[in-house]
């Protein structure tokens, strides 16, 4: 074999391999002299470009876990006065557009988001593009709901599926299916619950979506402004109920975990509040604060 042949033989065989390991290891060792480590979740992740990183990473300041739905504790008085949100990408999330409840308050209770009735098995679909940030399961609150965070900052909660058909980490595309329409978890019918966050703070829909045309109330070039003043403008009373003091009364077999998910809080929060402890036996009746 001459010189040349062994050469050629081996440079293909270096290329091959590359490629492959490049694809086994997700590109983790790509020659890419930007890659850089960030602390994701208490630990040290490569991010060989700004796509690895999670979406709206300049807004959340790479914060990413499959967590709770709001694991930011921004206040309202601390958000941005305005900041262009873009729509362009936007599809409606399901078939059905009959709004069968109202973001606002509902039975004493704050509802962070609208309720679209609909058939148990539609489907689903994410509004805008992102990644799916939390899938989880609560029996007597959200049911099959997950979180997306979307590349335009925006985040969607969407709850009471029948199942949900993505999984955490995932990207997903502007109408891609993520789910289909259920009655689980604490839900009298079947419907879609669909909340609306911004830097984990809820706002009305109805400020984003008409949910009579299906359509996104984006300005002509397809970008919404957010404002503090407009967007939140019915938002201040509910963050002052949130930060107000509430209680709940234990039920038979409720324990504190069952009672954090149910209030989006955590175990550890529950025990400041009532000077308990994790492990401590609740009896039916009492008052646990959980606010
Ligand atoms: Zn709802």
């Amino acid at each position: 074999m001459s010189k040349l042949k062994i050469f050629l033989l081996s440079s293909i065989i270096l290329t091959l391999y590359s490629q492959t390991s490049a694809q086994s290891e997700e590109n983790f060792f790509a020659e890419d002299t930007a890659g850089f480590y960030l602390p994701i979740e208490g630990k040290m992740v490569y991010c060989d470009s700004l796509a690895r990183i999670c979406p709206a990473y300049e807004l959340y300041r790479y914060s990413w876990t499959p967590l709770r739905v709001n694991p930011y504790g921004v206040q309202l008085e601390s958000m941005p006065d305005s900041t262009y949100i873009d729509c362009r990408d936007f599809v409606y999330p399901t078939v059905s557009n009959r709004v069968t409840s109202n973001y606002g308050w509902r039975w004493r209770r704050i509802h962070q988001g609208i309720d679209i009735g609909l058939d148990i098995g539609d489907t689903i679909r994410a509004p805008f593009s992102g990644r799916v940030r939390l899938v989880d399961y609560e029996r007597r609150g959200y049911g099959h709901y997950l979180v997306i965070r979307h590349d335009n900052g925006l985040e969607t909660v969407m709850a009471h599926m029948s199942r949900v058909l993505v999984s955490v980490n995932q990207d997903v595309a502007a109408g891609e299916p993520i789910g289909l329409g259920g009655n689980t978890g604490h839900s009298t019918g079947p419907h879609l619950h669909f909340e609306v966050r911004f830097l984990g703070n809820s706002f009305n829909p109805i400020k984003l979506i008409n949910f009579e045309t299906k359509k996104c109330l984006a300005d002509a070039d397809g970008f919404y402004l957010i404002t503090k003043k407009d967007t939140y403008s019915n938002s201040k009373a509910i963050q002052q109920a949130q930060n107000s003091s509430a209680y709940h009364r234990v039920k038979k077999g409720e324990n504190l975990s069952i009672i954090a998910r149910r209030y989006h809080t955590t175990v550890k929060r529950l025990c400041q509040l009532n000077h308990l402890r994790q492990n401590s036996i609740l009896q039916i009746g009492q008052k646990i604060r959980y606010r």
